[in-house]
């Protein structure tokens, strides 16, 4: 027989996985408790302290011990509740949970009791208990987080990563629950808040900064009576030229929940098919209303994922009501001066290429240039059988620019045949190279901007330039603290001057959150990568002879020329031979 202690112990480590479980856990009381505003307080990344204070109904005295039973709820009376859950909370498991891992302290009075209690538990057993006076609602402190099982406090990660967890599910509520006023601290240092207006665009603008808002486009999906439609999608998507390099921007919530569901992920992504570059995702928000039985909530202890009892019914309303706010948003292109988006151009830059040599990557149809794919497949055999020879062959032959292609590819000739060249890879790699060997030098240069650029950052970025703040100074860099989440940028890499700083830095960010590697060199080369990105020359920009001669020359210096510093190739050999097997020639 398992002790009870260990029982509650191992029934623990379903609900409270890490300190953002805890967060998650309490922040849902509260909301259920039906408080209107909200304090969270962390300290040591939640494995000090995690303090979560709310104005709800209070815990009623006879009942805050029970509270801390394993399967104590008041949400639930009979399993037909179970059919239709209105609760975030419905399992009676997590106050129990947190308490067997953890000291805690509770504090709470309910509305209309004279007097409040406090108790404390360690590691589960109750060890004080008194009744104090308190303002109505209910504050619990969660201590020493995982004191008493050290293989849990082994396999939590630092305290930075934890914090940005944390940061993304107060946005998410706040999300939610516009109405309710959340206020969050990290050791001390005042870090979101919201004015729980009920206005959701407040939240936005808090969370993301009014220029990313400028860029979001309402959803309004179907009203369910006109429709038939048992679902109302509502929430906020990107403009297809704001994009990201993953989908945690994609936020969805089914009745006020945060749920992750693959699919309907999938079907927001879908709702932008052809809108933007394959690779990149939007930012969207979208809140699902469905009626209390159409959902399954019971599905998993964290409550994280749902069950809907007509999947496909969700993922189609999801889906055309995302399209319906991006495709009605896309502005009309005026065909007589056309010239490429930006989003466009970085679609030219990021999308797999033909290959030279034997990569896996399969060429893809792109805007400008459609390859001969027998032409492609023959020639990289050949190119592959190349590669294998020698040394020497890493370089490139001297060549002579013939002219530009759909003002994204050079074609010049060489002493064996014909090269297409992609100007912003190849731009890319040049870059690269030259400030790696700066960087190697100790000789970086950076460049002051004449009126540092403000950034407003997500808790998340901002959580994630603090603990990268000594490596981007290292690049050139310069950026100060300006107001909470927000930093003004002083001074960036001298390749960087011709670009926006501020866009720059928030894609560094994203790269940053992406990489995962506990090594500085790799992500300082996630860094170096991403400035010469965005520095390089893109598609669609018209180049002149001069400018062209001059990238190939400098191409032709770089160390690993063929591929730019992504591993995708910068250029394309047609060789002479190729040429004439292909007009039967030979
Ligand atoms: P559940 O939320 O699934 O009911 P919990 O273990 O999270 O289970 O909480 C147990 C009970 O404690 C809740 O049902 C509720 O009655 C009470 N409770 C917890 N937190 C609060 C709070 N902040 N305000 C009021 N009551 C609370
Ligand atoms: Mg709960």
């Amino acid at each position: 027989m398992l002790s009870d202690q260990l029982a509650s112990q191992i029934a623990a480590g379903e609900v409270v996985e890490r300190p953002f479980s805890v967060v998650k856990e309490l922040v849902e009381n509260s909301i259920d408790a039906g408080a209107t505003a909200i304090n969270v307080d962390i300290r040591g990344g939640g494995r000090e302290l995690i303090q979560v204070a709310d104005n709800g109904s209070g815990i009623p005295a006879g009942e805050v011990e029970v509270a801390f039973l394993r399967h104590a709820t008041s949400k639930l009376q009979s399993a037909s509740d179970l059919e239709s859950i209105a609760t975030l909370g419905f399992r009676g498991e997590a106050l129990a949970a947190i308490a067997a891992v953890s000291q805690i302290t509770v504090v709470s009075r309910a509305a209309g009791e004279a007097a409040g209690s406090r108790i404390v538990l360690d590691g589960g057993r109750l060890v004080d208990r008194q009744s104090a006076g308190a303002p109505a609602g209910t504050v619990i402190s969660v201590e020493n987080l995982f004191h008493n099982i050290p293989a849990r406090l082994k396999f939590l990660k630092t305290p930075a990563t934890e914090k940005r967890h944390i940061d993304e599910f107060i946005t998410r509520f706040a999300l939610a629950y516009p109405a309710v006023r959340f206020r969050l601290t990290h050791d001390g240092r005042l870090t979101f808040q919201t004015a729980g207006s009920g206005d959701r665009a407040d939240v936005l603008a808090a969370v993301y900064g009014p220029e990313t808002v400028r860029q979001l486009l309402p959803v309004a999906g179907d009203d369910p009576d006109e429709h038939r439609s048992e679902f109302a999608v509502s929430g906020y998507a990107s403009e297809p030229g704001l994009t990201y390099a993953n989908r945690n921007h994609i936020d969805l919530f089914v009745n006020g929940r945060y749920i992750r569901d693959n699919r309907l992920t999938y079907a927001v992504v879908q709702a932008y098919h052809t809108l933007i570059p394959n690779g990149r995702y939007p930012l969207a928000l979208v809140f699902i209303q469905t009626p209390l039985e159409q959902v399954d909530v019971n599905v998993h202890p964290t409550k994280v994922e749902v069950r809907f009892r007509d999947e496909g019914a969700v993922f189609s309303a999801v889906q055309r009501a995302v399209r319906q706010a991006v495709v009605g948003a896309a502005p009309v292109r005026d065909l007589g001066a056309w010239s490429p988006p930006e989003s466009m151009a970085t679609w030219a830059g990021e999308r797999p290429r033909p290959v030279i040599a034997g990569r896996g990557d399969q060429p893809q149809p792109g805007p400008f240039w459609q390859p001969d794919e027998a032409l492609l497949d023959r020639d990289q055999t050949g190119a592959t059988a190349r590669q294998a020879t020698a040394e020497a062959e890493l370089q490139l032959p001297i060549m002579r620019v013939i002219g530009q292609v759909g003002a994204a590819y050079i074609v010049a000739e060489g002493p064996d045949g014909l090269y297409l060249i992609d100007q912003h890879a190849a731009h890319e790699r040049v870059l690269f190279e030259q400030f790696m060997a700066q960087r190697r030098a100790d000789k970086v240069v950076s460049q002051g901007l004449i009126a540092g650029a403000a950034v407003h950052l997500t808790p998340t970025q901002a959580t994630l330039l603090d603990e990268h703040l000594g490596l981007l100074g290292g690049l050139g860099f310069e950026i100060e603290p300006f107001g909470p989440n927000t930093v003004v940028v002083r001074a960036v890499p001298a390749i960087l001057t011709k670009t926006d700083p501020s866009q720059a830095l928030q894609r560094v960010l994203a790269d940053l959150e992406n990489e995962d590697s506990p090594l500085q060199e790799e992500l300082e080369a996630v860094v170096v990568r991403r400035v010469c990105k965005a520095a390089a020359i893109k598609a669609g920009q018209t180049l002149s002879r001069t400018e062209m001669e001059s990238l190939i020359a400098q191409l032709e210096a770089c160390d690993v020329p063929h591929t730019c510093p992504h591993g995708r190739p910068t250029l394309i050999h047609l060789s002479a031979q190729l040429l004439a097997r292909q007009f039967g020639r030979s």
